[in-house]
C-alpha cells in the first residue's frame, strides 16, 4: 500500500501535475485579479465560493503557505485538523469527505502525509512542495524508533523492519528515510513557496502575475528575517540545542547549528533510558541552559531533563499543528539565539 502511495505521489510532482486545469471559475471570464473587476459568472456550475479556488492542503504549514501565495483567489481546506498533532495521524471519513470537493490536494511529502492511497490519489491531484529540495537523509532512522520496545519477545520481527504487522495500531504507515520538516527550514520554505506558486498558476493560469506577486512578497519577508538572524548565529555555529522533537533538522542545516531530541523526527514516543541518559551526558557537557518542548509533545521527558541538569524548559512550535510561517520562525530563531546567551 505504502508502496503504490509513494509511487503515485512521485508521478503527481508539480511539475508534471494538472496537465488540464479545469478553472472554470474564471478561465472563461479574463477575469482581472484585481478582486473590484465585475464578474461575469462564466457558468450555473459554480460553486458558492465560485470566486475562489477550492484547493485542499495536508496540514498546517502547508496550508499557510497555499493561503500566502494563492491569497484571496484560493480557498483552501485543510486535511489534518488544527491543533492536531499530523505525524501519525490517521484519518476520519469526514476528512476523506471534505476532500471530495477538492481537485488538488498540496502535500509537504517525505512521507509527513502517510495517510495519502490510492482512494485519495484516484479523485484528487496530488501538488507535492518537496519538489527539487535536497533531502536530509536520516541515516539510521529505525535507530531511535520506540514502537518495538514492548515487543522484544518478537525480536525477529523487529529485525525485519517490520512495522505493519507488530506497530502498536493498526494502520499502514512506515517512516520515510528522509526528514520531512522541510517547512522549517527557510531555504527550503523558499523553494515550498515557489513550488506552490508554479503549482498554483497550474491550477489558475491567469491568475499567474498575482501569485508571482504574492511570490515576491514572501521572498521579500523571507529575506528581512534572514538579513536580521543569520548574522546574529554565525558567532553560534556548531553549537547545539535540546528539543522534544527531532523537527529543526533543515533549520540547522541551514544555520550551521546542531540539534538533540527527545523524540526522532516522526514523534514516535518515549525515548529509551540510554537515549535519556545520553542526552542528560550532553546537556551538562554542553552547558546546554534550555531544553525546548514543542506545543504538542508531551512534557513528561523534556522536564525530567531540564530537572536532572539544571536547565530550563520553553515552549516552541513547529508549526505542525497551529501557527503562521514568519512570525513562528522569528520566534524559533529567538528562542534558540536566547538559549546560546545564557
Ligand atoms: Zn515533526
Amino acid at each position: 500500500m505504502k508502496k503504490i502511495a509513494l509511487s503515485l505521489l512521485m508521478a503527481a510532482a508539480v511539475i508534471t501535475g494538472c496537465a488540464a486545469p479545469s478553472t472554470k471559475t474564471t478561465k472563461d471570464t479574463k477575469a482581472s485579479t484585481s478582486t473590484t473587476a465585475p464578474q461575469t459568472t462564466p457558468s450555473p456550475a459554480s460553486t458558492p465560493t465560485a470566486e475562489k479556488i477550492p484547493v485542499a492542503t495536508s496540514f498546517n504549514p502547508i496550508d499557510k503557505l497555499v493561503q500566502y501565495i494563492g491569497g484571496d483567489r484560493v480557498q483552501t481546506t485543510m486535511f489534518v485538523p488544527a491543533g492536531v498533532e499530523p505525524h501519525d495521524y490517521e484519518p476520519t471519513p469526514k476528512d476523506m469527505a471534505r476532500l471530495k470537493g477538492a481537485k488538488v490536494l498540496f502535500i509537504n511529502g517525505f512521507d509527513m502525509e502517510h495517510w495519502v492511497d490510492s482512494s485519495i490519489t484516484k479523485q484528487t491531484k496530488l501538488m507535492n512542495l518537496s519538489e527539487g529540495i535536497n533531502p536530509i537523509r536520516l541515516a539510521d532512522h529505525d535507530k531511535d524508533h520506540d514502537h518495538d520496545k514492548e515487543k522484544d519477545k518478537d525480536k525477529d520481527k523487529d529485525k525485519d523492519h517490520d512495522h505493519d504487522k507488530d506497530h502498536d495500531h493498526d494502520h499502514d504507515h512506515k517512516h520515510g528515510e528522509f526528514d520531512p520538516h522541510i517547512w522549517l527550514g527557510m531555504k527550503e520554505l523558499r523553494l515550498m513557496a515557489k513550488n506552490t506558486a508554479t503549482a498554483l498558476t497550474m491550477v489558475s493560469p491567469q491568475d499567474k502575475t498575482y501569485f508571482e506577486e504574492n511570490l515576491a512578497k514572501f521572498n521579500k519577508e523571507a529575506d528581512a528575517l534572514d538579513q536580521e538572524y543569520l548574522p546574529q548565529f554565525k558567532p553560534f555555529a556548531g553549537k547545539s540545542f535540546v528539543t522534544g522533537h527531532e523537527a529543526f533538522g533543515y533549520l540547522c542545516r541551514n544555520l550551521n547549528l546542531k540539534q538533540q531530541a527527545v523524540e526522532g523526527p516522526f514523534a514516535e514516543g518515549e525515548p529509551t533510558p540510554q537515549k535519556i541518559k545520553a542526552l542528560v551526558d550532553h546537556v551538562k557537557a554542553e552547558k546546554i541552559s534550555t531544553i525546548f518542548v514543542e506545543e504538542l509533545a508531551s512534557p513528561k521527558v523534556s522536564e525530567t531533563l531540564a530537572r536532572e541538569t539544571g536547565a530550563k524548559t520553553v515552549q516552541i512550535n513547529t508549526l505542525e499543528a497551529e501557527g503562521d510561517l514568519f512570525p513562528t520562525l522569528k520566534d524559533i530563531y529567538q528562542k534558540v539565539l536566547d538559549s546560546f546567551k545564557k
